[in-house]
């Protein structure tokens, strides 16, 4: 039996009926990892004596006949912009290479106290910026799906070692879409939680008003578990919502009878890809099937979401990088002859380019002269963008689109950075607004590439999307296909 490839859910009940041990199953996933890791490039650091002890305590838990939670003994791979005391966290940058935090973040000691176990760190576009995981010091992560094909960003590594049979869950973080694109990329399910349903404690800052932290996991079930885990009021993130936290797997049922699913014209226009618009159609077609209502929604200043994002995202994240002295984290040039120079230095050596680029960016915006020009102006189109959010949503209960308008391309750096942002016009929205939205796969492209489905929900109704996601997947074998690792690296 191919242990790697089941989903949590279905490895909790082998393991509380004992047909398998956490640690042969822990065992196994490193098997699968040494196998494949050296095309996929996956992880960051792998920390197998700690999982392995760990899933020994769940085991003789388990023998004494003591009840365990859903993830218990289950194994999970983390983002590496999420702080785990003791095992490094580098955010694939070499600024933070040797990085050890001293702290965990609020996710990690709530999936601590579930005794479960992270078998390591995930690769990541530098900081999170980025859509395609290739800005990662680190190196590319390749899709298992396509070997050549990028596995999408910045939480490549989280969606690409899912695909891969490189973990069964994974959690990544999301400030622009780095949840759901990866997902779609690699056809699993990614879901963005609203913007304060879990604490962003111990997620290395890159846009504090965007960044949330989410699971990617192998189905919606996964999803709602991983969620039930990491969610919840922390008093250590003043934006966390002192909200009741449903058990979410209750909300997964097959039920879409009534349900309006709104269509937003301006994501079906020019720039997608006609494949994905075939196959997000079809999907619609099948909702309708399934008895939901279909209606034709407009949020007019969509075309203005990347332009304003990266205004807003650059400028918090010149504010949040401003820290990286030298001084006080990770790397430091020797060889300066004064402080300031240090500090010059350091900061050069230590980011890449794509890093440096947006703390110029946001440096300017923010710069005196230009921050009403700018920043103030794109967090007046912020609220624009809200208020189209909260008019669709009069008309309808859950948005579908398409997660990104294009399937996942060829790693070979050609695309321009522009093109790539703009590529994000799909999922900025929902982080500017603060939204849920889930991604979960709806077909393939004729090459065999996944193509994911967004279902975008309004504030706090995670159960809403994470119903209507279910109903289609339990409706169709998406989910079901196994990535072929292929392609001729
Ligand atoms: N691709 C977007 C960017 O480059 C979003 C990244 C993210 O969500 N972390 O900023």
């Amino acid at each position: 039996m191919e242990l790697y490839k089941l989903t949590a859910h279905e490895l909790h009940d082998k393991l509380v009926k004992k047909e398998v041990s956490s640690v042969e199953l822990t065992n196994a996933l490193y098997e699968r990892i040494d196998a494949v890791e050296d095309k996929v490039n996956a992880y960051v650091t792998l920390d197998k004596e700690n999982a392995l002890a760990q899933a020994a305590k769940v085991d003789a838990k388990i023998a004494a006949g003591e009840e365990i939670a859903t993830l218990a003994g289950v194994p999970g791979a983390i983002k590496d912009n999420i702080c785990t005391k003791g095992l490094l966290t580098t955010c694939s940058s070499k600024m933070l290479s040797n990085v050890v935090p001293i702290y965990d973040a609020h996710v990690i000691k709530n999936l601590r106290a579930d005794e479960t176990i992270f078998l390591g760190k995930t690769n990541m576009d530098e900081f999170a910026m980025g859509s395609t995981t290739e800005t990662s010091y680190y190196g590319p992560t390749h899709n298992p799906w396509n070997l050549e094909r990028v596995p999408g960003g910045s939480s490549g590594g989280s969606a690409a070692a899912i695909a891969a049979g490189e973990a069964i869950w994974t959690l990544g973080s999301d400030t622009g879409g780095s949840i759901r694109q990866p997902a779609s990329f690699n056809g699993c399910v990614g879901i963005k939680p609203t913007y304060g349903r879990v604490s962003r404690y111990g997620c290395v800052a890159f846009a504090s008003s965007l960044d949330q932290i989410g699971p990617i996991t192998r189905d919606v079930t996964d999803a709602a578990i991983v969620l039930n885990t990491i969610c919840g009021k922390d008093e250590m993130d003043s934006t966390s919502l002192d909200v009741a936290v449903p058990d979410f797997t209750k909300a997964l049922r097959s039920d879409v009878k009534g349900l309006r699913i709104g269509l937003p014209k301006e994501y079906f226009g020019e720039g997608i890809d006609p494949e994905v618009k075939a196959e997000i159609m079809k999907a619609v077609k099948k909702y309708e099937e399934l008895g939901a209502e279909i209606v034709e929604v407009s949020l007019p200043h969509t075309e203005y979401a990347v332009i304003t994002y990266y205004i807003i995202a650059p400028a918090e994240a010149s504010a949040n990088l401003a820290r990286y002295d030298g001084v006080r984290y990770g790397y430091r040039n020797l060889n300066a002859t004064s402080a300031p120079e240090m500090t010059t230095m350091s900061r050069t050596e230590g980011f890449g380019l794509e890093v440096r680029r947006r703390i110029m960016l946001g440096t300017y915006v923010l710069s005196s002269g230009y921050y009403d020009a700018y920043y103030n102006k794109a967090m007046q189109v912020r609220t624009l963008i809200r208020r189209d959010f909260e008019a669709a949503f009069e008309k309808c209960d859950v948005l579908l689109t398409p997660t990104s308008p294009v399937p996942a391309y060829k790693i070979d750096g050609k695309m321009d950075p522009l093109t790539i942002y703009m590529l994000d016009v799909t999922t900025i929205p929902v982080n500017m607004a603060g939204l849920p939205g889930i991604s979960i796969p709806c077909g393939f492209a004729k090459d065999g590439m996944p193509i994911g489905m967004q279902l975008i929900g309004k504030v706090l109704d995670e159960e809403t999307i994470l119903r209507a996601a279910y109903t289609f997947e339990q409706a169709t074998e998406y989910h079901k296909v196994f990535a072929p690792l292929g392609g001729n690296k």
